[in-house]
């Protein structure tokens, strides 16, 4: 059965921390569709630095270097905020019975209670948790609770249903985050080699991120 992952962020900018995880969760699962989503720009929390179009635009030429990695746009089309429980609900209706694997960090993971109606997300998906070397687990009761009986220690269970199960994944620590690029290039110093090349020509010719 083929299956998609999905995989959300502001990508404000994307960033090889990104992509790399996304390459180990692709090889892990033998994944052909894997799909980088960027968040539109929600009402309720800082704005991105970047617009819905540079950020996308960016993405694109990160995930181009993959044959598997896809740019999905529907939360940027979307007007508004999109909660991530909508957009699996409408993967699903495109995709059918196929596995769907959710995949976030640790640290997300530990919140995911407060994300819109989380319990949802378990009848939608498989979550896929990446965890570094350092991760902090420390999941409140309710989503232990939730996530009790679902645990899979073999990446191929998760190919035998559509969705329901947790699957931990330690990834390759790579210390990057989209923050300190931003600052780097506020200070006028250099993001080479933490990024593709080709994002970081894009964020020169747009004059991205000088503040
Ligand atoms: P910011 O610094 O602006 O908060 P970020 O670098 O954390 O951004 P996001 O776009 O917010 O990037 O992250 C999208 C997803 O990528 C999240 O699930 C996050 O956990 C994951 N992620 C971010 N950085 C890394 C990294 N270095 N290694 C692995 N996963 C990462």
């Amino acid at each position: 059965m083929s299956a998609v992952g999905v995989f959300g962020g502001t990508f404000d900018p994307v960033h090889y921390g990104h992509l790399r995880s996304a390459l180990e969760v692709s090889e892990r699962f033998e994944l052909e569709d894997f799909r980088l989503l960027p968040a539109g720009t929600p009402p309720h929390r800082p704005p991105t630095v970047a617009d819905a179009g540079h950020r996308l635009a960016m993405l694109e030429l990160g995930a181009s270097a993959y044959p598997g990695f896809r740019v999905d746009e529907r939360e940027i089309r979307r007007e508004g905020y999109s909660y991530m429980v909508d957009t699996l609900a409408e993967i699903r209706r495109e995709e059918g019975e196929i596995p769907l694997l959710l995949v976030i960090g640790q640290d997300a993971a530990n919140a995911l209670d407060g994300w819109h109606q989380w319990r949802r997300l378990f009848e939608l998906a498989h979550l896929v948790v990446m965890r570094r070397p350092d991760s902090t687990v420390s999941y409140p009761a309710t989503v232990l609770e939730a996530m009790k009986g679902r645990y899979a220690e073999q990446p191929l269970q998760l190919m035998e249903t559509s969705a329901g199960l947790v699957h931990h994944l330690e990834i390759t620590q790579l210390d990057i985050s989209s923050t300190a690029i931003r600052q780097m290039l506020l200070a006028g110093r250099s993001p080479a080699f933490l990024m593709p090349k080709s994002v970081i020509d894009y964020i020169r010719r747009h004059g991205l991120y000088q503040g």
